[in-house]
């Protein structure tokens, strides 16, 4: 489970028991939070880069799933990378 410390919203992600595949879960509620912290639950603390608290809300399955694409694209990814520099 991932903790902002700005405005503690939750994200946590498990690979699902039956089939093995990634699952995340975002926004989590308080009471889900405090369930996961109550079984033991690995917990990071992170806060966004102060350069970074400007984009627009928080990451969502949407950009989780347009970097994944990203990864799979070498000419984009190097271009992006690139860009960074
Ligand atoms: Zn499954």
């Amino acid at each position: 489970m991932r903790v902002c410390t700005a405005d503690g919203a939750a994200s946590c992600w498990f690979l699902c028991p039956g089939c093995g595949l990634l699952t995340v879960k975002e926004r989590l509620s308080v009471d889900l939070i405090g369930q996961l912290r109550y079984i033991g639950a690995d917990v990071t603390v992170w806060d966004l880069p102060r350069e970074r608290v400007d984009l627009t809300g928080p990451l969502t399955h949407d950009h989780l799933a347009a970097f994944h694409r990203l990864l799979a694209d070498d000419a984009q990814l190097a271009e992006r990378v690139r860009r960074l520099g």
